[in-house]
């Protein structure tokens, strides 16, 4: 650290100018997160320098974060739910496996997840000793429930399907699943980290959430399609027995037990998705939601124009396109400002994701970037 400080305006134009490095997202089709709604935004700043770490010092802002957990609740059919808001997909899935693994009783089990699970499984694994089982994918990229079945056993202590994969957002027969869960007594854990405030509002209807009895913990990300600010996450559980699975004792605070994994953690995100849920309402999701869709159809037609076919039909706004080398087109298309990420092995292939923040008109600039970069291959 320096030794004095330099002046505010001073400091602010190191950080302008460190700023004007990041990519801006209107070039962006690589990421799950988009710019907050302003509404998020203003509500984040209000609330800056609340923590729920101890509520009992912030008890209006832990009244907001009971009433998006409510809302969420509602949102996936159990309305008295329980959960926090947390700092996204990655905590939620520890702490729905960490739940599942405390209330099993069992240390040295495993969970099983189909190939597609986000990688936050594997952190899982490691962090909670437990064998990571991973069930094979049929040819639309949903998990095979026979190899599912042939992975269970009486060491199992979670079953995780994903209802919106990150890479092809598919959905996995979660009512298959949640079936052989129920009858082996098995904790069901869906990962909606993405999907959760896509599926609510497509015209196709998928049975997946809480609405299935045997389903018992949801994780769904306001900080992706609920245009709430970074970091807000959620997690959810059917019953209170879940969330009392994760509590310590906190000697300190005012609060006597504490079920989150992080000790300080911002208010403010919880806030901003509050303000979010209640300026937009479902009205307002469904909008954004037939908007994110209609950018799908629309990439996907244009990419057929140019002989490009996606590996799956989308299911949501997440679409992955069969190309030729698509590690060097990535690359090519980066040189051109346009940021696309990749699938994983065995089917490699170009992922793009169709945020609010997107428009028709840049989906045609980057397919004609497309045709001249495969042109050139
Ligand atoms: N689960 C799914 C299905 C995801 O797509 C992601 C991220 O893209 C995560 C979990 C992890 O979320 P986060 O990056 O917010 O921790």
């Amino acid at each position: 650290m320096i030794d004095k400080g330099i002046p505010e305006s001073e400091v602010m134009r190191l950080l302008e100018e460190t700023r004007e490095r990041d990519y801006s997202y209107d070039r962006f089709f690589s990421t799950m997160c988009t710019l907050p709604h302003p509404i998020a935004v203003k509500a984040h700043d209000m609330f800056l320098e609340t923590n729920l770490g101890d509520p009992g010092l912030f008890p209006g802002v832990a009244d907001l974060e009971e009433r998006v957990v409510a809302m969420l609740g509602e949102l996936l059919g159990c309305p008295n739910a329980c959960g926090y808001v947390s700092t996204g997909g990655t905590e939620s899935n520890i702490q729905a496996i960490r739940a599942a693994r405390n209330e099993a009783g069992i240390k040295d089990g495993n969970i099983v997840v189909p190939a597609s699970a986000h990688f936050s499984f594997d952190k899982i694994g490691d962090l909670l000793s437990l064998e990571v089982r991973k069930a094979e994918l049929d040819e639309s990229l949903k998990v095979d429930i026979s190899s599912v079945e042939g992975l269970l056993d009486e060491k199992t202590v979670a079953l995780v399907g994903i209802a919106g994969s990150t890479e092809f957002g598919q959905v996995d027969p979660i009512e298959d699943l949640a079936r052989m869960a129920g009858e082996s007594g098995i904790h069901m854990h869906v990962d909606a980290a993405f999907g959760g405030f896509v599926l609510p509002f497509l015209k196709r209807k998928f049975k997946w959430d809480f609405s299935l009895p045997a389903v018992s913990s949801i994780t769904i990300d306001p900080h992706k399609m609920g245009l709430s600010t970074i970091p807000a996450g959620g997690l959810l559980f059917r019953g209170a027995e879940c969330l009392s699975a994760l509590e310590t004792e906190t000697h300190y605070l005012t609060r006597a037990r504490q079920a989150s994994l992080t000790g300080t953690r911002s208010g403010a995100a919880a806030a901003a998705t509050y303000a979010v849920m209640m300026h937009l309402g479902r009205e307002g999701f469904q909008k954004m939601v037939d908007y994110c869709m209609d950018l799908t159809e629309h990439l996907v037609a244009g990419a057929r124009k140019i002989g490009v076919e996606p590996v799956i039909e989308p299911v949501m706004n997440v679409v992955a396109l069969s190309v030729p080398s698509p590690a060097k087109v990535r690359e090519e298309l980066m040189k051109l400002d346009w940021h696309v990420s990749m699938t994983r092995e065995p089917n490699r292939a170009l992922r793009l994701i169709l945020m609010g923040h997107m428009s028709r008109e840049k989906i045609d600039l980057f397919l004609a970037d497309l045709e001249t970069v495969l042109s050139k291959l």
